[in-house]
């Protein structure tokens, strides 16, 4: 884990601008989620972010085609049903 850390610092300090944008625009990415299916495990079109705030939600995965009534606050999901 250490060893990653200074990889990825050493990286930051060789960067120019256009890849400092790129960071950031990778940072602010970060802070979305894709919402998991409870039933299969796989990705649905939902993402969440930091501050969304989900209750009683059905949540409808395409690759299952099952509908899950969710809650989610600050990327806890919570399944209601399924
Ligand atoms: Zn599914």
């Amino acid at each position: 884990m250490l060893q990653l850390n200074q990889l990825v610092f050493r990286k930051d300090n060789g960067c120019n601008a256009s890849c400092k944008i790129e960071m950031k625009q990778r940072k602010e990415r970060q802070k979305e989620k894709w919402i998991l299916c409870p039933v299969c495990n796989n990705k649905t079109r939902l993402k969440l972010r930091n501050n969304t705030v989900l209750k009683n939600f059905p949540l409808f995965c395409p690759k299952c085609r099952q509908e899950t009534l969710i809650n989610a606050e600050k990327w806890n999901i919570s399944i209601i049903k399924v």
